[in-house]
């Protein structure tokens, strides 16, 4: 079974079709990079894939199990724009809020240990919003790996990171997928993402114009994809 399975889905806003019959799927231990211009659906796909949206049309599959149930919720870690993390509290705060509301053991040790992974240990008693946009973002892939999920879906993951903090996400993306996690992201970055993906899926407007394993020569020249299947 699939870790992640997009079937024949459609999403409209109004009469315009953001998905137009999109089929992917990800193996468990698969690392997808969803790319593709502004405006060509990888958000739209990314929170229909999370459950945060319902596609018109089709199926989503994670697991063999509908994206909004509780079961399923609980597995999916989320990176991106629209769910992010309290300004009013510190990082600290944050974190032990979602390790309870996840129901961890131990949240502060949970908390702690992320903070730490992500290099905010110095700053967690801080309120966010006297944060700068990295360490917010950093903020955000501790938050989304503290319950230690199944699949990833990340949406430009690696925007407002600096090459240090690049370097820790790969670096935790990687530990994720020798685990046995399976990861979706889109992304602008494609070098970043080429490093680690095992497959690529090309958008454009709205469909996949190209859905295969991430070769050498793609990741050796991230252009490749758009030059042959995009539309120049
Ligand atoms: P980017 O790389 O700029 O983040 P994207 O590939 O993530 O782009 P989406 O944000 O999914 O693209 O948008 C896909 C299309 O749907 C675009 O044409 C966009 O204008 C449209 N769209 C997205 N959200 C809405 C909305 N809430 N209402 C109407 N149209 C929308």
């Amino acid at each position: 079974m699939s870790a992640v399975a997009v079937e024949g889905v459609w999403k409209f806003y109004g009469d315009f079709p953001a998905l137009r019959d999109i089929h992917l799927q990800a193996d468990a231990g698969a690392c997808l990079a969803l790319i593709g211009r502004n405006g060509a659906g990888k958000t739209t796909l990314l929170r229909a894939i999370a459950g945060f949206s319902r596609p018109g049309r089709g199926k989503i599959l994670i697991f063999g199990n509908e994206p909004r149930a509780t079961e399923t919720r609980r597995r999916i870690g989320f990176i991106g724009h629209g769910i992010s993390v309290y300004d009013e509290l510190s990082a600290l705060e944050n974190l032990l809020l979602y390790a309870r509301l996840y129901g961890l053991p131990d949240p502060r040790a949970r908390a702690l240990e992320w903070l730490e992974r992500t290099g905010l240990e110095r700053v967690r008693d801080g309120l966010v919003r006297e944060f700068s946009r990295g360490m917010r973002q950093r903020l955000a892939v501790a938050r989304a790996f503290l319950h230690d999920p199944s699949v990833l879906l990340l949406d430009e993951p690696f925007t407002a990171l600096d090459d240090r903090a690049i370097a820790v996400l790969q670096h935790l993306l990687r530990d994720a997928l020798a685990r046995g996690k399976t990861i979706v992201m889109s992304t602008h970055q494609l070098r970043e993402a080429l490093e680690l993906a095992s497959h690529v899926a090309l958008l454009v407007r709205g469909k996949v114009a190209f859905h295969g394993p991430c070769t050498a020569e793609m990741a050796a020249d991230p252009g490749l994809v758009y030059a042959r299947y995009g539309e120049g």
